[in-house]
């Protein structure tokens, strides 16, 4: 299956988003919407009229107008907005027929849907995909009309808003959809748009939101019974049971009420189950808000308000029985206090739920409810269990999925409690218990298939542990140096594992991937705890020797004899982007938020970053030509002293932190098998380690430049004098230190100058105000 060029028809929240997320992965679009039936008052001042093409283009220009707005973006890059051309139905109809897929992302009504498809099939060529982002509308109904041969082509592509961020996507095939074709899909948006594909039977809002929306439905009806407030209900659903800060009604408010009502009232009006029926039904306070316009971030009102009461900017809560906005309250249960204790999130809710407190009953009651809805639909919206897990954790951020969930708290044990408060478990999930089984997932082993990729003489297993990274064998001569620190901070096991993996390990394999294979981010930095207990403790031998370590581990693995690739994805900040710039190749997700962050906590890269990005930009200038290398310098000093941190992996590329050279993943999923083939590529082809080489600096001359510019922010009271202290040291070292213009120097010779800039940073008091303002409160201190 190619798809080369995509026709998008509605360009309203979803239709520009999902045009959007096609322009990041490089497909061109055509976004077209209606013609619009009246002129705007600035279309009539401006003279024009409804046969102008300005102003029937209207609808889909605004859609595309809102992309370079919206926060956060859904572009990668603002200029690949270039990709999507827009028009309108009237006018531009024919030139869809060149195109490998039309979306449809119309208004969430069947019959303007079947008008439009009835439109479609008179420019409809076999070979065509055509498929609907509907919430929750009848795939089969909507082209019942049509005929087989564009049925066969015809199925659900049920995009989450917004596209760019959110995983999932649901597949639903109609009744005549070829299977190959589904088959096909699949694997495109998995890998070509990075997205995680669920498929989804083809019933009333398929299978996240037929889910997600009734957990909201019985959060909402639990809430009243335990006369709970929202922001109590939000406390209790959020990260403590595995599921996103904005948890259950901020959540609402993100998403807006109107939509979620229209959501649930597909889902009521669509059953026949009078009992399911009543569960979807929204409640009069719900109503209420809607008339009111209280529809949340939308309208600057929802469950919750911001207020600016007494010059203090507050968050008030809604009380549904007053329709005030009222303060907030925080949850007194012993049950949450110890949950919010555990260490891991399974931990979390075993803990909450097995408590005797109010907030534990009501936490279970939810629960309970959601896990019996998913085991009484599960077979009859979904192929199998995993997809509504997925379906859950890619649509609705949740960290485990209802079965996961189940496992989690015991089948047998909660089937007991069920029955004894009088539920009706499902037939299926008794059975299992009849057969000795005590989970839903009994047989799933954790799977490391997911990097792992052809068959090896060695097989998979571990070659070394430590507390902070293991060396994996994974095949075909490949090794996987997988870091798993807290947070996968770096600190003395991943450093000395790096060193291990260049040195005595390095005869266990041909070539070598970094990467972190279960964590949450690539890399978030050095580990700052301990290099303030050192430098606290005048350990300054320490301090020295940590920085010396990390940047010799880090010239061991740009200097070493077997190719290494670097697989960031999420955030990749200080050590994290130090890392992965000592590496041969960086193969990143598109999701990737790279930078050197150090002037946050009062600090320069010390582990080599500023000579590497120095040497990514000086590559850039091409060989013979002469040029002045002094604005280089001042854009490297810049990303560095502002500590800019890219928001996609294509950014990076445009800033500096990846070569054009680099690679860019599109699945996390892939992400590590995508690296492992780049190594196998590499040694293919004959892999060659780098030779040192000397480089230029710009000496005091070009220090000079950049400490005038420096000294006019502080005068200008822009940075504090800490600030300037930073700064200057940071110039120090871009610039080559007390050297003439010009002079080349070795890269040992600028990891020195770094290494004693960074100890002597250390050393001020400020600095550690910032390194200590950052570990207790997770945010940087200007001082
Ligand atoms: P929207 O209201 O933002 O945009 C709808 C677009 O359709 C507008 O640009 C409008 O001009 C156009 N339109 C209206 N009537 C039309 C007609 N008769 N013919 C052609 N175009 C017409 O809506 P949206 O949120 O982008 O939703 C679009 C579709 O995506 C719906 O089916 C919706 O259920 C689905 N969806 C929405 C979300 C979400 O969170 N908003 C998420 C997933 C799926």
């Amino acid at each position: 299956m190619q798809i080369n060029r995509v026709g998008i028809i509605g360009s309203g929240v979803m239709g520009a988003g999902i045009a959007a997320h096609l322009a990041n992965v490089g497909i061109p679009t055509l976004m077209l919407d209606i013609v619009p039936s009246a002129l705007t008052q600035e279309e009539q001042m401006k003279g024009l009229t409804l046969q102008d093409r300005a102003v029937r283009n209207r609808l889909a220009r605004m859609g595309k107008e809102r992309l370079s707005k919206t926060k956060p973006p859904q572009l990668y890059d603002a200029e690949d907005l270039d990709l999507i051309e827009i028009g309108n139905l009237e006018d531009d109809m024919q030139k869809l027929e060149n195109v490998d897929w039309i979306i449809e992302v119309i208004v969430e009504n069947l019959e303007a849907k079947q008008a439009l498809y009835e439109k479609i099939e008179r420019i409809w060529r076999p070979g065509m995909i055509v498929s609907s982002n509907t919430s929750g509308i009848s795939i089969a109904q909507m082209v019942a009309k049509r005929s087989l041969e564009f049925r066969r082509s015809f199925m659900g592509t049920h995009f989450f808003n917004p596209p760019r961020y959110m995983k999932l996507l649901e597949i639903i095939p109609g009744p005549d959809t070829r299977p190959e074709l589904i088959t096909a899909m699949k694997a495109f948006a998995r890998k070509c748009l990075g997205k995680g594909v669920v498929v989804a039977k083809d019933t009333p809002n398929f299978i996240a939101n037929r889910i997600g929306t009734y957990g909201l439905m019985v959060a909402a009806a639990e809430m009243k019974r335990f006369g709970l407030s929202f922001d109590e209900v939000d406390e209790l659903t959020g990260p403590v049971l595995g599921r996103p800060k904005s948890a259950t009604f901020r959540t609402l408010d993100i998403v807006g009420l109107d939509t979620f009502v229209h959501v649930a009232n597909n889902v009521r009006n669509s059953v026949q189950n009078e009992w399911e029926r009543q569960a979807f039904a929204i409640p009069a306070y719900m109503q209420e808000m809607l008339q009111r316009g209280w529809i949340g971030d939308k309208s600057g009102q929802g469950f919750y308000k911001k207020t600016n009461g007494n010059g203090k900017k507050e968050i008030l809560t809604l009380h549904p029985d007053t329709m005030e906005y009222v303060q907030r309250k925080k949850v007194k249960s012993s049950s949450l206090e110890a949950a919010k204790q555990a260490p891991d999130v399974k931990a979390k809710i075993r803990t909450l739920l097995s408590g005797q407190d109010a907030a534990s009953q009501f936490v279970w009651q939810l629960c309970k409810q959601v896990l019996l809805y998913s085991a009484e639909h599960a077979f009859t919206i979904a192929d199998d269990l995993e997809s509504i897990d997925q379906g859950m954790k890619w649509g609705f951020n949740w960290e485990l999925g209802p079965f996961e969930l189940w496992d989690v708290l015991g089948l047998e044990k909660t089937v007991k409690r069920m029955l004894a408060e009088g539920d009706a478990v499902p037939g299926w999930v008794l059975q299992l218990l009849e057969e000795g089984k005590s989970s839903f997932y009994s047989d799933k082993i954790e799977s490391i298939d997911n990097f792992y990729i052809g068959k090896s003489s060695k097989g998979i297993g571990v070659i070394k542990q430590n507390s902070g990274a293991t060396l994996y064998d994974i095949g075909d001569g490949v090794a996987l140096l997988d870091v798993h620190s807290l947070k996968q901070a770096i600190g003395p096991d991943v450093v000395s594992m790096l060193r291990y993996a260049c040195a005595e390990g390095a005869d266990r394999f041909d070539g070598l991937v970094i990467g972190a294979r279960t964590a949450a981010n690539f890399c978030v930095g050095a580990n700052l705890l301990l290099l303030l207990m050192e430098i606290q403790d005048d350990n300054w031998d320490d301090v020295n020797w940590m920085v010396k370590q990390f940047q010799d581990a880090c010239m061991g693995l740009k200097y070493f004899s077997k190719p290494v690739v670097a697989a960031p994805f999420g955030l990749t900040l200080g050590g994290g982007a130090e890392l992965a710039m000592a590496c041969d190749t960086i193969l990143a997700t598109a999701e990737t938020y790279m930078g050197l962050v150090e002037v946050g906590v009062g600090l320069i890269p010390g582990g080599g970053g500023n000579k590497e990005l120095l040497i990514r930009h000086l590559e850039k200038i091409m060989p013979g030509i002469e040029l002045d290398l002094q604005p280089f310098i001042n854009h490297v000093f810049e990303l560095i002293g502002t500590a800019k941190v890219g928001s996609s992996a294509k950014e990076l590329r445009k800033l500096g932190f990846m070569r054009a050279t680099d690679r860019i993943s599109l699945s996390r999923d892939l992400l590590l098998a995508d690296a492992k083939r780049e190594v196998l590529h590499m040694l293919a082809q004959g892999y060659r380690a780098p030779v040192p080489r000397s480089m230029p600096v710009v000496g005091r001359e070009g220090a000079a430049v950049l400490k005038v510019g420096v000294m006019a922010m502080k005068e200008g009271r822009y940075i504090s004098s800490h600030d300037q202290a930073i700064a200057n040291k940071l110039i120090h070292v871009l610039t080559g230190g007390d050297v003439a213009k010009g002079t080349r120097v070795s890269e040992q010779y600028l990891l020195d100058l770094e290494r004693e800039a960074f100890l002597s940073l250390c050393g001020e008091a400020k600095t550690q105000q910032r390194m200590q303002h950052m570990l207790t409160t997770g945010k940087p201190l200007r001082n």
